[in-house]
């Protein structure tokens, strides 16, 4: 839980497993390298901070392309394996590790030129590490600096897939004979992290939050933004799938989205969607209790809530209230749907 100073998420950071799982998703890992190494002229020369450093990977990456000075920050013991990892690589005199909270630490410099930091969580915000990135970008970031992600946003659509639904939820109406409908109904209240077939998606794809990191504040991280998915293809409606997207960009700042924008020129982007790569992030999926079946053009409209947990703020809770309108009828069904991720 929270009460316990966070000691519980600290230590979930501390052995190799999670951290291996991170290094080996390659979509991850390869665009934060990418990004740091293909513009090794922004880097150069620069005091870099990263954020819960862990392995210490990315401050390995900013050391090699030329960063004068790189503050590693991390609270979880991994920290003491990242200061010998980080001297077996021969940078300690540009890599200064420090451990604690990013949010309480001090720095040796007033401010720095570039952070980095891999803060997302499932669903994006699950975690709720990019509020420690807020409070360290508030503290040590020169006007002007970079954060590394630049933006990131948070994408709705919904799915056709009766064997996912089955696997799912139905699975727990036989588990060896026996029935669990505890279980089975908490598959209605708790997100699943799964993959979902790219093909499955019979709806269009709607941004539900778009997050400039330069200048986004943690209450805006609580939002409620209305949404209309239109359906392309007839069917039955089974569950909305959540995912996000990542930008890198060299001047650090904000750029204008549009539906469907991946990267522009001179800037690294990944998306953690479907028709993509497998991350380590999955997606993330709520599945309805009943299907909705519905014909092209039926519109799911209504807005999608999400707000850290009561309980734990690491945890998210997320409430989808949506009607549905079929071609040339009137409101045929209103629903809403409550999720803990
Ligand atoms: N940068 C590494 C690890 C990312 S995982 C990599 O890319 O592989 C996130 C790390 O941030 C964890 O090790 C966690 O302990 C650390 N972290 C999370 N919140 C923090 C905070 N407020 N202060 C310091 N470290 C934090």
């Amino acid at each position: 839980g929270f009460d316990d100073d966070g000691n519980y998420y600290f230590n979930s950071y501390a052995h190799n497993e999670i951290h291996q799982s991170m290094l080996k998703d390659r979509v991850r890992t390869e665009s934060y390298r990418d990004f740091i190494y293909e513009n090794k002229d922004i880097f150069k020369g620069k005091t870099v901070l990263d954020v819960g450093c862990g392995t210490g990977i990315l401050s390995m990456f900013a050391a090699r392309s030329g960063a004068a000075r790189i503050f590693s920050v991390d609270n979880s013991g991994i920290i003491e394996k990242a200061r010998e990892i980080v001297a077996e690589n021969g940078l300690s005199d540009v890599i200064t590790l420090i451990r604690g909270r990013v949010e309480e630490i001090t720095l040796p410099v007033a401010k720095v030129d570039i952070i980095i930091s891999e803060w997302m969580g499932y669903f994006l915000l699950y975690e709720a590490m990019l509020d420690s990135v807020l409070v360290a970008r508030d503290r040590f970031l020169a006007p002007g600096g970079i954060l590394a992600p630049s933006q990131t946003r948070v994408l709705l659509a919904a799915i056709d897939d009766e064997d996912f639904k089955n696997d799912q939820y139905n699975f727990w109406d036989d588990v060896y004979g026996f029935k669990m409908s505890p279980m089975k109904r908490s598959t209605l209240s708790e997100a699943v992290v799964d993959f979902v077939k790219p093909g499955s998606i019979v709806t269009d794809i709607v941004t539900v939050k778009d997050l400039p990191l330069q200048i986004i504040t943690k209450k805006q991280l609580d939002f409620s933004t209305p949404f209309k998915l239109v359906v392309n293809k007839k069917g039955t409606i089974h569950a909305f799938v959540g995912w996000f997207d990542t930008w890198f960009t060299r001047d650090g700042h904000a750029i204008p989205l549009k539906q469907g924008d991946e990267a522009k020129e001179g800037e690294t982007f990944f998306t953690t969607g479907p028709a993509a790569f497998d991350t380590h992030w999955k997606q993330t999926v709520f599945v309805l209790e009943k299907g909705l079946d519905v014909e092209e053009g039926t519109a799911l409209q209504g807005t999608f809530n999400c707000r850290k947990g009561f309980d734990n703020p690491r945890e998210l809770d997320i409430e989808i209230r949506y009607v549905v309108e079929a071609p040339g009828e009137d409101v045929t069904e209103t629903a809403g749907k409550k999720m803990v991720v």
